[in-house]
């Protein structure tokens, strides 16, 4: 196949792996930079080009968005998909995941149990959204944070008020969680591909800090997912039509509860410390699913 990475810099890790991965298997491969590619739209076709020549023929594109560039990311991924060009991960899927309140909406209205969750924009209302939610500790976390910044633990109701008063000066979109304290700083990264969980890593927070993420300090090795916990995965990725997707479980008294969805999920952490080809998963998936280009047709986003 004809093979597309859209990354903003082919130097990272995640990047070059997905590239070894897919010339191991004879694959034509090229890393694209997103903001390089630029595009004609109009009712009749859709052109796009890169640094001065058309961009055309490939089967798949695998989008490897960072946070800061979703949106003009978001729109080359979709004019790919709209000339053709198969995606695991299409636009609408990364955008669902990527807002966290839509994230547990859908997830929650499939029978996906996540940490009750509670939001609101006036500041009349935030002693009664406190109250929907119950009793602190609670977790309030910014609706785009990633990589654990802007995830912040409150523990008396007074802090909770004044973190969420300090946010809404900011104009800041957040959300308000019930803390699950039996976890002790721990999550589970399943990594999912095509409908299977393909590798598994456990996250400590380090000492003092309740974010396990490996940005964070946090330390990963390597886990098994039990069935509950890679049918959980395996859904929550389904639901938001995420062909490739690390879900972030927790584990609580009633159960794994998804905190969190990403769909550029970095390869690094867990191939180090699981020792799964986890780039040869991603390329042998999307080999598979990918068709051969019919020139000219236009998809139906979806
Ligand atoms: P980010 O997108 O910044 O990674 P997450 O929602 O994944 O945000 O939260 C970061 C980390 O904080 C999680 O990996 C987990 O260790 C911890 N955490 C998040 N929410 C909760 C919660 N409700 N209860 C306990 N720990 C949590
Ligand atoms: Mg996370």
């Amino acid at each position: 196949m004809k093979l597309a990475i859209l990354s903003r810099n082919s130097s990272l890790y995640s990047t070059r792996r997905l590239v070894e991965a897919a010339r191991e298997r004879h694959h034509s491969v090229r890393v694209l930079d997103p903001l390089r590619c630029y595009m004609r739209i109009s009712a009749r076709g859709f052109d796009m080009h890169y640094k001065g020549k058309p961009i055309a023929d490939y089967n798949a594109v695998i989008p490897r968005i960072g946070a800061s560039v979703t949106r003009y990311g978001s729109a080359v991924l979709r004019q790919f998909e709209l000339m053709g060009t198969y995606t695991p991960n299409p636009s609408v899927a990364i955008a669902r995941a990527r807002d966290k309140l839509q994230c547990h909406q859908l997830l929650a209205a499939q029978g996906i149990d996540l940490p009750a969750t509670v939001f609101g924009d006036n500041p009349d209302d935030t002693a009664d959204l406190l109250s929907m939610l119950g009793a602190p500790p609670h977790v309030i976390k910014l609706n785009e944070g990633s990589q654990g910044s802007g995830v912040m633990l409150t523990e008396k109701l007074s802090a909770s008020r004044s973190v969420i008063e300090t946010l809404r000066g900011l104009y800041a979109n957040f959300l308000v969680q019930e803390f699950i304290e039996e976890a002790a700083g721990a999550d589970l990264r399943c990594f999912v591909v095509g409908g299977r969980v393909v590798a598994a890593m456990r996250r400590q927070a380090p000492a003092g800090d309740f974010r396990s993420n490996l940005h964070r300090g946090g330390s990963g090795t390597a886990a098994l997912a039990t069935a509950a916990q890679q049918a959980v995965a395996v859904r929550a990725a389904q639901v938001l039509g995420l062909g490739v997707a690390g879900v972030d479980l927790i584990q609580s008294q009633r159960g794994p509860l998804v905190l969190e969805v990403n769909a550029s999920p970095g390869l690094e952490g867990i191939e180090q410390s699981t020792g799964v080809d986890i780039a040869g998963h991603i390329i042998d998936h999307v080999a598979g699913q990918a068709q051969p280009l019919r020139q000219g047709r236009r998809r139906k986003l979806g």
